[in-house]
């Protein structure tokens, strides 16, 4: 049994998945985007906000359209 064959072929499959996360529910890979938000201030300016959003296949229709 080539077991050390076995071995560095899991770690290699690892290393090339590194900085990825994978969302354990729809098992897509779950990417960080900026989503800006302008949101009206009490002083009748529009204010830009900056969000970093965890998006997977769970949530990107929601997402994209605004639900969330
Ligand atoms: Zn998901």
């Amino acid at each position: 049994m080539p077991k050390g064959r076995s071995f560095a072929a899991k770690l290699a499959h690892e290393t090339s998945m590194e900085g990825k996360i994978i969302c354990p529910k729809c098992n897509s890979e779950i990417k960080k985007i900026k989503l800006i938000r302008a949101r009206k201030s009490k002083a009748d300016s529009w204010a830009p906000k900056y969000e970093m959003v965890s998006i997977c296949k769970c949530n990107e229709n929601d997402i994209m359209s605004g639900k969330i």
